[in-house]
């Protein structure tokens, strides 16, 4: 049988345009390495807890349209973001906002906080930033920079904040509200059941075929498909002739504990440099759950290497000349298109991976 599309990778961008193809008639083989679909966003079961097995995915959108698709294969709940950090016995609320403000000063009104930041921002001079460190001192402020910021993201990124793009600080809100909202989006939640049933349900009757290296298959079965949608590393899918990107890993240690309820957030981190993990996840607060028992996962970031999985693409000046070149090798493609986080290099949240594949999808199949 010879397809339309073989979509390399059971994840949220191969599975969006996977159904995309479908119902335009197209018809479409999906293989993945692994031995589920849902690439990151897997949820396993565990007691009756759908705990996020490649770290915690949290939907959250701007784009209405991106809103009412996901919306067609889940029901959403009205889980919101509200991540506590820990520094050394210190408790604070997460985005930067006003809770966190008065906690770290004693302040109360906005202008104080202002005051504040603006006195230790003063003594910095940066005009224009250039890097990570800069970006977070001249939003927050030099205590906000130590004691949330510098040694989580030195942490999470295994570099100094100064060899880091400034994007990757404003991902989160800054904002002089006493809101701790972790996003600024419009539709926020978690999918009712996790997010496999999600998955599965946008490749309802699709052949999927698990534990299948593309490598490997597509040399069995080199006349298996008119095109390739590929969502893998996209510099390995050039057997790395121009160079290994770099990417970040993370190593989750998961443990069921017998008590109720352990942190008492779903997300909390630790933001020093001490404590050897980023952060614990208690999977149950996604989804309210009131079972008798927990499961809690640890996250340690590390840099990546051959053979396990990569999950951050690191965005600085060097990766991204890198895949620029691979990008120019595979614009040349006539049968072959690159997708998602990894075939595209970028750091992207669930929402701008189904609005890419959308977009794919549209230009793909008109
Ligand atoms: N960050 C930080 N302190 C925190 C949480 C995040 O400095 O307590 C920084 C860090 O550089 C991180 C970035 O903000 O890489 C983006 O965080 P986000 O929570 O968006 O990361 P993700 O959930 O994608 O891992």
């Amino acid at each position: 049988m010879k397809y339309d599309y073989l979509i390399v990778g059971a994840g949220l961008y191969g599975a969006v345009f996977a159904h995309e193809a479908k119902k335009v008639g197209k018809t479409c083989l999906v293989i993945d390495k692994r031995g589920h679909i849902a690439g990151n966003i897997y949820c396993e079961d565990m007691d009756g807890i759908h705990v996020h097995k490649y770290g915690a995915h949290i939907f959250h959108t701007s784009n209405k349209k991106v809103w009412e698709y996901v919306n067609q294969f889940a029901e959403f709940n009205h889980y919101v973001n509200s991540p506590v950090a820990v520094y050394k016995d210190e408790l604070y609320n997460l985005p930067f906002n006003m809770n966190t403000f008065s906690k770290m000063w004693g302040v109360k009104t906005p202008a104080e906080a202002q005051a504040k930041i603006e006195e230790q921002r003063a003594e910095l001079n940066i005009t224009e930033p250039k890097n990570l460190e800069e970006q977070a001192l001249s939003l927050a402020g030099r205590d906000v920079y130590e004691k949330l910021i510098k040694g989580y993201t030195e942490k999470q990124w295994g570099r100094p904040c100064t060899e880091l793009p400034a994007f990757i600080i404003k991902r989160l809100p800054f904002r002089f509200m006493y809101d701790n909202n972790y996003f600024n989006d419009r539709y926020q939640g978690i999918p009712v059941g996790g997010y496999t049933p999600v998955v599965e349900k946008m490749l309802d009757g699709i052949p999927v075929k698990l534990n299948t290296d593309y490598f490997t298959f597509i040399k069995e079965n080199p006349e298996i498909a008119d095109k390739t949608l590929f969502t893998g590393m996209i510099d390995e899918f050039y057997g790395y002739k121009l160079g290994a990107l770099e990417y970040r890993t993370v190593r989750f240690e998961t443990e069921k504990l017998d008590m109720e309820n352990y942190q008492g957030n779903a997300v909390v981190n630790y933001t020093d440099r001490e404590v050897p993990y980023t952060r614990i996840i208690e999977h149950k607060h996604f989804e309210f759950g009131k079972q008798p028992a927990t499961v809690i996962s640890r996250e340690y970031s590390s840099e990546w290497k051959p053979g396990i999985e990569p999950y951050y693409p690191i965005n600085d000046e060097k990766n991204n000349e890198l895949f620029a070149r691979y990008r120019a090798l595979a614009e040349k493609e006539e049968k072959v298109i690159f997708g998602g986080r990894l075939g595209n290099y970028r750091y992207y949240d669930m929402d701008k991976v189904i609005e890419a594949a959308l977009e794919m999808a549209e230009k793909e199949l008109a």
